[in-house]
């Protein structure tokens, strides 16, 4: 059984990965839009992975006897200056899932609920890879600069990502 507390705040939590899915769908479409292709495909199966991060929220809730309630979701930014403005804000939005995810983790252990920090501690590994994709990404675009030859390189290797959903337990 989940606390009020942690119940609300797992539905937030819902809210926030299909509220990044929707913002990185926005990131998607302003790079087809500079026919950066690959930097399209890079956000459409970043958002994929959102979807799956709210599916497992939402299952889990279920699975805890809780119920899930869906919220509206605010509209994403659609504007960028740059390529390297998308990387920079898709970073700094990963840096306020990582907080969130540490809000809920420091209230499941405060209650001591333990299948919800064992299920947290998931979150808090893919918050690393997260945060380490969007960065190692924005060093990259730094190196070789906003555009010209090396960012049509940079599309062609992102236009290789997959969404492969991890297996249970991984
Ligand atoms: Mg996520």
């Amino acid at each position: 059984m989940l606390s009020e507390k942690l119940l609300n705040e797992l539905n937030e939590q819902i809210k926030y990965e299909l509220y990044s899915a929707h913002l990185y769908l926005g990131m998607a479409a302003y790079c087809a839009s500079e026919d950066l292709d690959g930097f399209a495909n890079f956000f459409k199966v970043q958002a994929e992975e959102e979807k799956f991060h709210a599916m497992k929220f939402f299952d889990y809730v279920n699975e805890k006897g809780g119920r899930v309630r869906m919220q509206a979701l605010a509209e994403p930014m659609n504007d960028y200056e740059s390529i390297l403005d998308v990387f920079e804000k898709a970073y700094e939005h990963e840096q306020f899932v990582t907080k969130r995810i540490y809000t809920l983790m420091d209230i499941a252990l405060d209650e001591r609920e333990h299948a919800t920090v064992s299920l947290l501690k998931w979150f808090v590994d893919e918050q690393v890879e997260e945060e380490s994709n969007m960065e190692g990404i924005i060093k990259k675009i730094k190196r070789i600069g906003d555009h010209g030859h090396g960012i049509f390189m940079l599309d062609a290797e992102l236009a290789q990502r997959t969404f492969t959903p991890p297996v249970k337990g991984e």
